[in-house]
């Protein structure tokens, strides 16, 4: 474990965590809500530093990130916890295992805390040297900080972008949108890019389906780009709950708003944890997502998890000529010429190099 940077001392040996927008209030010898930051008497410390419960090298398209550095590797990384609770997580089992400990031992503080600490000390090391060694020996050039919400273990995730930094690799959240205002303050001058989840498009669905909030998330996102971070969002369309025409219009609008080349990418639901009764999203309803995207003004609107549907590639926004074809998170031919498109030499907007 570390001492956390992101927190306030307050009386009585509680704490304010900082490093997301619910800003816990934790009473010593208590976490917060994602369940790996503990007031350690009248001090916050981080439990998950340096032991990340999933490592993998991923295809940077499957982060996914369509306008940032295509066709390469990226060193991934993620800790148990997180910040949201979404009843659709892909990675629940690691994303929520704090707080299904804090269910299970509800009643029994000192076995809640023997287990916690059993589970995170399981997990491999890998501290930040040992990323960036790796990664430089490897010749991989970023590292995503993903799986779950990266802000709930920020100083890790700090101190291996820093390294990151200094040794000429890139940095990449792929996160909830949810961090609070001193962690983007703090991250963004070592953060490259950043994926947000704008999960749907209404509190209602935020505070029943993911038991979050959606205010922050919006605000987020302009945040990211205020701050020069390439940013791309992301929503998981599902059947029932978030994919109105009414909603995805909304979504849209609010991008173009912001800047209608932000890349949007709209991708498949498949049951996962607490939602195993909805159907799978069907290719239509992201060929339907596709075009409101790009009639409200979006430049590059991305469909995924059914792989082989047009809106897959990259098309230039001008000439509609093919830039970058995709089969799945992978590369098939990248057209682009000096960042332009070869055709009409529209430029397109990402970190290519
Ligand atoms: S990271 Fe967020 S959820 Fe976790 S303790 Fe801090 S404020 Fe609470």
């Amino acid at each position: 474990m570390k001492k956390a940077i992101l927190y306030e001392k307050l009386p009585a040996s509680a704490v304010r965590c900082k490093a997301c927008s619910w800003y816990c209030k934790i009473p010593e010898g208590t976490t917060g809500i994602c369940g790996v930051r503990e007031n350690i008497k009248g001090d916050l410390y981080l439990l998950v530093y340096g032991k990340p419960i999933a490592v993998h090298i991923d295809p940077i398209e499957k982060k996914p990130l369509f306008h940032f550095l295509p066709g390469t590797e990226i060193f991934s990384i993620g800790t148990y916890g997180c910040s949201f609770s979404c009843d659709f997580c892909q990675n629940w089992d690691i994303s929520q295992s704090p707080r299904e400990l804090k269910i299970q031992y509800a009643a029994d503080k000192k076995a809640l805390r023997e287990n916690l600490y059993r589970m995170i000390d399981a997990c491999e090391d890998w501290p930040p040297e040992k990323i960036v060694e790796y990664c430089i020996r490897n010749k991989i050039p970023s590292i995503a900080y993903t799986y779950n919400e990266p802000a709930i273990f920020f100083e890790y995730a700090y101190d291996t972008a820093k390294l990151a930094r200094e040794a000429g690799l890139k940095n990449i959240f792929v996160s909830n949108g949810f961090e609070s205002i001193e962690a983007i303050e703090k991250i963004s001058p070592y953060l490259d890019a950043n994926n947000i989840d704008l999960k749907g498009w209404t509190e209602d669905f935020y505070n029943k389906i993911c038991h979050a909030r959606l205010a922050p998330v919006k605000e987020n996102i302009k945040r990211f780009r205020d701050a020069g971070v390439w940013v791309e969002v992301t929503t998981l369309l599902i059947p029932g709950h978030n994919d109105s025409d009414n909603e995805l219009k909304s979504i849209a609008e609010f991008l173009v708003n912001i800047s209608p080349e932000i890349p949007w990418h709209v991708t498949a639901f498949h049951p996962s944890y607490k939602m195993q009764n909805v159907p799978s999203t069907p290719a239509k309803t992201l060929e339907r997502a596709y075009k409101i995207g790009k009639a409200a003004g979006l430049k590059y609107v991305y469909t995924g998890n059914i792989w082989g549907l047009e809106g897959e590639n990259t098309h230039c926004p001008k000439c509609s000529e093919l830039l970058i074809k995709r089969s799945g998170a992978s590369v098939v031919e990248n057209y682009l010429k000096n960042d332009a498109c070869p055709k009409c030499g529209f430029k397109i907007k990402g970190i290519w190099k």
